[in-house]
């Protein structure tokens, strides 16, 4: 079924994105949203005709699955709110390139456009160590952009790491017994 263009301001308070900078500081909120779960601090929204269609962020911990990433949890909410598979024109703000998975569902979403504030030379799956939305072999290429809200982003995720290694190094610490 196609979209006719007049998605109806539902589910998400129709936030609007005229920018990418926009969409990448929505992306961010969500992010923050996952550091509140104490959740590796990654966020995603889903923009179609320039309105917010849903948000995700990272629930790996909360909720036990290894699938439950920002990008991933946005576009099952996206594709259950226009009520279709593919997610035509749309476009997905990450504040980390997109991992092989997500970026493999972006492709099967058919998303017209990812965007994302960092790289992930770990697990990046765009750019660091694969290119799954560019490929020419794929069946669905997508546009990609980053570099936007780069500052902010990686800030939230060094305080997040930074502070996980402080947490561990206390708790191997002797005990003060005093
Ligand atoms: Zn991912």
């Amino acid at each position: 079924m196609e979209r006719d263009g007049s998605l109806p301001d539902r589910s998400t308070g129709a936030a609007k994105v005229g920018s990418d900078r926009e969409g990448l500081e929505l992306a961010l909120a969500e992010a923050h949203a996952a550091l509140a779960l104490d959740e590796v601090p990654v966020g995603a929204v889903v923009v179609i005709d320039g309105i917010v269609v849903a948000r995700g962020h990272n629930r790996t911990r909360t909720d036990c699955d290894p699938t439950a990433h920002a990008e991933v949890l946005a576009l099952r909410r996206a594709a259950a709110v226009v009520g279709a598979q593919r997610l035509i024109g749309a476009t997905v703000y990450t504040t980390v390139e997109p991992c092989f998975m997500c970026a493999g569902a972006l492709s099967h979403a058919r998303v017209a456009r990812v965007v994302w504030a960092v790289r992930d030379p770990k697990f990046g799956g765009a750019v660091s160590l694969g290119s799954v939305l560019t490929d020419p072999r794929m069946n669905h290429r997508c546009q990609t952009a980053e570099g936007e809200c780069a500052d902010e982003v990686r800030a939230l995720l060094r305080g997040f790491f930074e502070d996980k290694r402080r947490k561990a190094r206390e708790s191997t610490d002797t005990p003060d017994l005093s």
